[in-house]
């Protein structure tokens, strides 16, 4: 009862649409949403004027194009309803225009060289297929940002681009299979999202998860994850009064948040949502993690949404689950019971698998950041090298028809795909292979390379016109082939034969899979920088520019703005680190060598002949840790000047990749041997047992 009245209580959706709009506006504004047609002004301001009207009644005040520019967070600008009518009264405005249609300032959101000075205004453009909402009293409208001139300098835009695509090439295929009924594909996306709890308090004692959202220095705790005992483990009640409250926003928000859990890691867990359409999902993704930062709060909590918070703990992903869907409701990913059925999802399956191979590298990329390299390669995360799970059945399958036997145990014909039916294969969910990074879970694919903090838009972007991109292929020989049934057949058969290293079933985790994988011709970009420059290779601009998600300009854009990104990421860790090494780490450290060497001449001094090689043996120890810390902390610093002086976005991050993570390595490991040595009392900020084991 409270449930179904809360949900989606601050959201402009469909129901309030019906209710507030005359009949031809409503329907009008279905059109546009449903065949991605251009909004009739007429049509905007009486949106407009009934959207007003509802805000104002729930309480707001203002209202804002929220938007996804390419630093990674949301951006909103509010304006006030109020418009002066004269005489010092004012009435309530807001217009078609005010709906569909914004100019914030564009100078200060990344854009990667597009915006040229002259032109620093930006527009941005009403997207009325995610819902507007109500978020602490402003009327917030989902948008996309362009430049003047038109690029995209956000998210949302090659999203919605690349949905387009992918659309009108899987109807091509749909049409081939003589399907008529259906108007409309849509890619779906259910991102789940981890994230890591951790005592306000403690917090706020470290300085680099303040200004990083990762612990730069830090011994491993005694007891780390070993025992297993956190995941699906009794969720704690301070933990639960979070995810209760987190859920009534997010239910408000019209958010499907579903299930909440513990994840592997002490203080980590997770939240998945009810698949939805991509947009939507990244959109709802976003408000998910900036509510949950906000509700945690509430809690005495802070939220970390950060890759790899802690060396040694396992990270945090966010699984971009991703299917099709036809707006007559149908999975395109899932098997079907009748040999046609069964056909066209073949035909699906073996387009992402060709798409997946073909643009491994782009996905890799499309995933690149600082953050999630500390996450990617390390032992309990997937590796740097895209793969595909099928299941050993489902390959089998694929295997028979590639080698034209019949399958091992099952009727001896030799499968033919449209005339026969693929054996049923188990859709197990409780052994799936969860180290791979792209696995196929009986109706969908889990994609878990993603990092935790980053938007969904631009694996999904890379996702769906690959996928556009291998249809188009498909479409274009069936659509000439004189003998369909044939055609489909060879042409699965072929494509399979000729992608299927993509395909890897085992342990991705083990050190011989990176050897195999060598083998097999894959790509493996262990860090952000290995991987950025290959944006620009041809079949890659290709890619982008013939199915228009992304031209020339928009690509080398987003190369520039990762690449800065990239140092300024480091960069600023690095000074964190600095700035903790020498007010922070060497004072406490001195005085702890105070403490032990007073009690030393104490000793000595009593007369008394007492042992002293404690106090003796540790000094000497740590006086000779604090030298080397020293020493790294002054490479660091004069390392950190000559990155900052380097012009070329591509050879700075290199440097920052090269020499000063590593110094920043070095250093940390000095410091967490410190750690070790000194009193718990002088070590100047909490260690890691506090962080993970306090909430
Ligand atoms: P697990 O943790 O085992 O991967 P979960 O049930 O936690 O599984 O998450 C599965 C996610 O996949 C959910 O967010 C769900 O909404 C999403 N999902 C299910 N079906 C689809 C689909 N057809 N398209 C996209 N996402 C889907
Ligand atoms: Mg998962």
């Amino acid at each position: 009862m409270y449930l179904t009245e809360i949900f989606g209580s601050k959201v402009f959706n469909d129901d309030v649409m019906r209710q507030r709009l005359p009949a031809v506006t409503y329907k009008a504004l279905n059109t546009t949403i449903k065949q991605n047609k251009r909004l009739d002004p007429e049509v905007a301001n009486v949106v407009a004027n009934a959207m007003k009207d509802w805000a104002l009644e729930n309480g707001a005040t203002h209202f804002t194009h929220w938007f996804q520019p390419l630093n990674g967070v949301t951006a909103e600008k509010h304006d006030s309803f109020i418009s002066p009518v004269g005489g010092g009264r004012i009435i309530n405005e807001f217009s078609g225009s005010n709906l569909i249609h914004g100019e914030p300032d564009a100078s200060s959101f990344p854009s990667g060289g597009i915006r040229s000075t002259f032109e620093a205004r930006g527009y941005t453009a009403w997207d009325p297929t995610s819902y507007a909402f109500i978020k602490d009293n402003v009327l917030c409208i989902p948008t996309a940002f362009c430049s003047y001139s038109g690029e995209a300098l956000d998210r949302k835009t090659p999203l919605l681009r690349s949905m387009q695509a992918l659309n009108k090439q899987v109807m091509r295929v749909l049409r081939l299979f003589g399907n008529s009924d259906v108007n409309h594909v849509k890619p779906t996306a259910g991102p789940e999202q981890e994230y890591f709890l951790i005592d306000e308090e403690m917090y706020n004692q470290r300085m680099d998860l303040k200004f990083t959202g990762r612990t730069l220095y830090g011994a491993m705790p005694p007891k780390g994850q070993e025992l297993d005992d956190h995941y699906f483990g009794v969720i704690k009640p301070r933990v639960q009064e979070f995810m209760r409250d987190l859920d009534d926003e997010l239910w408000k928000l019209g958010i499907l948040a579903k299930t909440e859990h513990n994840e592997v890691a002490p203080s980590q867990h997770e939240l998945a949502p009810i698949f939805l359409t991509t947009n939507v999902a990244a959109d709802h993704n976003q408000l998910t993690m900036e509510i949950m930062k906000k509700v945690a709060r509430r809690h005495g909590l802070v939220c970390i949404l950060t890759e790899k918070p802690f060396a040694g703990v396992n990270g945090s992903g966010k699984h971009n689950n991703w299917s099709l869907k036809t707006d007559t409701g149908v999975n395109l990913l899932e098997p079907g019971d009748t040999p046609h059925e069964n056909a066209q999802f073949l035909l699906f399956l073996v387009a992402v698998i060709k798409a997946v191979d073909e643009y491994q590298d782009l996905l890799r990329i499309s995933i690149a950041s600082a953050g999630n390299d500390h996450r990617l390669g390390a032992q309990e995360a997937p590796p740097a090298i895209v793969s595909m799970f099928l299941g050993d059945e489902l390959t089998e399958i694929l295997e028979s028809i590639d080698a034209g036997t019949p399958m091992e145990g099952k009727e001896k014909t030799i499968m033919r795909v449209g005339v026969h039916a693929i054996p049923y294969f188990h859709r197990d969910t409780t052994d799936r292979n969860r180290t791979s990074p792209f696995a196929f879970t009986g109706n969908k694919f889990e994609f878990r390379m993603p990092g935790s903090s980053a938007s969904i838009s631009t694996p999904n972007v890379c996702l769906n016109s690959a996928v556009a991109d291998v249809l188009r292929g498909f479409a274009d020989e069936l659509e000439g082939a004189n003998d369909f049934e044939s055609a489909l057949h060879d042409l699965i058969r072929k494509e399979f034969h000729d992608h299927k290293r993509i395909v890897f079933n085992g342990n991705g985790y083990d050190e011989a899979w990176l050897k195999e994988a060598k083998n097999r011709g894959l790509s493996n970009y262990p860090s952000t920088v290995d991987a950025l420059p290959h944006m620009l290779d041809e079949k890659n601009v290709t890619l982008y520019q013939s199915l228009k998600v992304l031209s020339l300009t928009e690509i080398q854009s987003r190369y520039e703005v990762a690449l800065e990104t990239y140092s300024k990421k480091i960069n600023i860790e690095a000074k964190v680190m600095v700035d903790m090494a020498r007010k922070q780490i060497l004072p406490s450290v001195t005085e702890y060598q105070q403490f032990l060497a007073g009690t030393l001449n104490e000793k000595r001094a009593c007369g008394m002949d007492l042992d002293t090689s404690y106090e003796e043996d540790t000094l000497s120890r740590i006086a000779a840790y604090t030298g080397d810390l020293f020493n790294k902390l002054r490479s660091l610093e004069e390392d950190l000047p000559r990155a900052q002086a380097i012009a070329d976005n591509l050879e700075k991050a290199k440097f920052y990749r090269s020499n000063i993570l590593r110094d920043m390595e070095d250093l940390r490991n000095i410091a967490d041997t410190l750690e070790g040595l000194v009193s718990h009392e002088y070590w100047p900020f909490p260690n890691y047992t506090e962080l993970l084991f306090s909430v």
